[in-house]
């Protein structure tokens, strides 16, 4: 009986990973080491893929864009101490970006917490600032609630990062076979996510009567338009009205940047001169020049669609509508129908977007018809347009980030589906693009994924192209390589001088460095290229191939601007 009892016996790696199973996680990325390597070894065994990394700020912004992608929590697992600093970086891009993830780390031995045990941080206190929850499991019972917990809580309401600390002591604590269903039968059941709030038949009304008034509406939506999926809503609604729209950078796709009533071209003519503008799932910060003059006319009329009521009660709208993305434009979209009040097309305020956006559109077009060598940012980037244009659908999951890479790739490269771009995001964090790059390839194995990314932008998880091909990602980076960040010395010489002056400019890296040999290190595919003929053939190979590769661009060191277009913040 004795014997038949140890066999039975549970242990808490099991129990977390037998949790993760329940809640529907299947996958998770990290770094293992103490005390975490059988936690990540049982969810292996329990059907979870573990995406193992090099360094845990990748891995983290891996889980977290994984989170935006899926509308499931990304999961994350670091060891102690070091390893839940490291992670700290993906924890914190996920609140920034209201991202549902989870982080669970292994901590110290409770016991010995306080006098100084190995990897010893009040890990708790640690994430405190990045995190929606989290929790700290002091005995093995509490593994089940604890893992659901964080779970709801990263993914209910506006998504962000939770954190789930579990002491080496627990790991290493087993129940009975029969205890471990209880609690996790007892957590599941007791699991309870709040009702999302449903708007008011007033509020519709007060939305449509404004609507109906306006002259000059514009949509603006995005990436919390994106996480509700409201991208047939939204077509809904600009077809059905006849309302431009205007995408954030990661809203793009949502509906094709080809689109007829895309104001992306004319953006400035409409954000500045729109009267009645309905934003959905986007935050009037920076990025949207926070909703004021001078980019905004100082008598527009804002219609907020948030998930938050924090959100609508800091922006102060016209209109708040606190919800579901998707279902309140559901419920919009029926009413509008049922009083089939349209801007009409042939409308003056279309027409002067259609006109703005043409004049953009060719100007552009004239200086991408350019084949400039050595290489400027426009040339390369429609070489690559026009290959991923060649790929039709699925469409591949664009990457992007970098100063000058990253903004002339917006308003280069087409997105034609929704949550097919990540890229520096709302904290304009650089160094996401190889970890977004495996979690888009983790994510949707049916797609491409294409990197579009500066030398200074890869340089910071570079090693990563090592996890690409290890599991054999389809995944093709393309660094922009001008030898820094922002590319050549752009200093004043007058500036220069002390003791250290013939130190190469903080911007500067090695001239010519050989990334596509990183790559041929670990038995993926590198590609050097400086003209248009051999980036055409590098993409074309690599699409097809669809097997990790890097190709290295070089670009002239001294194309583009310093801090591309954010100078003036510099
Ligand atoms: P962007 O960077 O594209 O402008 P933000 O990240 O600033 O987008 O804003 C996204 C907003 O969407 C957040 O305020 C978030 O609360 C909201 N949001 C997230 N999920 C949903 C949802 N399902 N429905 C409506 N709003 C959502």
């Amino acid at each position: 009986a004795e014997s038949g009892e140890k066999s039975s016996l549970v242990d808490c790696n099991v129990l977390v990973a037998k949790a993760l199973v329940r809640a529907g996680i299947d996958r998770m990325f990290g770094v293992v080491g103490i005390p975490v390597t059988s936690l990540a070894n049982r969810a292996v065994a329990h059907g979870i893929r573990f995406i193992a990394f090099h360094n845990e700020q990748s891995s983290g912004y891996a889980a977290s864009a994984y989170g935006y992608l899926t509308g499931r929590p990304g999961i994350l697992l670091t060891v102690s101490g070091p390893g839940c600093v490291h992670g700290l970086a993906g924890l914190s891009n996920a609140a920034a970006n209201a991202w549902p993830m989870v982080m669970i780390s292994g901590s110290c031995d409770q016991k010995d917490f306080g006098r100084g045990d190995f990897q010893e941080l009040d890990q708790i206190a640690a994430v405190k600032p990045f995190v929606k929850f989290s929790v700290k499991a002091k005995n093995i019972s509490e593994i089940p609630n604890s893992v659901f917990s964080v779970l709801d809580h990263a993914g209910s309401g506006r998504p962000g990062g939770c954190y789930l600390d579990i002491p080496s002591d627990v790991l290493h604590q087993t129940v009975t076979e029969s205890e471990a269903n209880k609690l996790l039968d007892e957590a599941e059941s007791s699991r309870k996510i709040d009702p999302i709030k449903n708007v008011t038949k007033d509020e519709i009304a007060k939305a449509i009567s404004l609507i109906r008034k306006a002259e000059r509406p514009l949509v603006v939506f995005g990436k919390g338009a994106a996480m509700a999926r409201a991208e047939d809503e939204l077509k809904d609604l600009v077809e059905k009205t006849g309302i431009p729209f205007l995408p954030t950078p990661m809203g793009k796709g949502l509906l094709p940047d080809t689109h007829d009533l895309a104001a992306t071209a004319a953006r400035s003519l409409a954000i500045g001169k729109c009267d009645v503008a309905i934003v959905v799932g986007a935050r009037l910060n920076w990025l949207l020049h926070f909703g004021e003059p001078p980019k905004w006319s100082k008598d527009v009329k804002f219609i907020l669609i948030d998930i938050d009521e924090e959100e609508i009660n800091l922006r102060k709208p016209y209109l708040g509508l606190i919800g579901d993305a998707k279902r309140i434009l559901k419920v919009l979209n029926k009413e509008i129908k049922d009083d089939p009040f349209c801007i009409g097309r042939s409308h003056p305020w279309i027409e002067s977007i259609t006109n703005k956006v043409k004049e953009n559109v060719s100007r552009m077009e004239a200086q991408l018809a350019k084949d400039v060598v050595p290489f400027n940012f426009m040339t390369p980037m429609r070489i690559i347009r026009d290959a991923i244009a060649g790929l039709g659908s699925p469409a591949p999951i664009l990457v992007s980030e970098g100063a000058n890479t990253m903004d002339v790739g917006r308003s280069v490269l087409v997105q034609m589906e929704p949550r097919t771009r990540l890229d520096a995001g709302t904290w304009g964090t650089m160094g996401v693009g190889l970890g977004y790059c495996i979690a888009a390839a983790v994510a949707s194995p049916d797609r491409l994924v294409v990197a579009v990314e500066g030398d200074s932008g890869f340089g910071f998880s570079a090693m990563e192209v090592e996890t690409l091909v290890r599991y054999q990602l389809p995944v093709v980076v393309i660094v922009f390589n001008n030898g820094g960040v922002y590319g050549g010395d752009r200093r004043n010489p007058e500036e220069i001088s002390g003791p250290y002056k013939d130190d190469p400019a903080p911007t500067s890296f090695v001239p010519g460095a050989a990334y596509h040999v990183v790559m041929e290190a670990f038995g993926g595919k590198g590609y050097l290229v400086g003209n248009p003929e051999e980036l055409k053939s590098a993409v074309d190979e690599a699409f097809r191939a669809r097997k990790p590769a890097v190709i290295n661009v070089t670009i002239d060191p001294f194309a583009g601007a310093e801090s591309g277009r954010m100078q003036h913040k510099n």
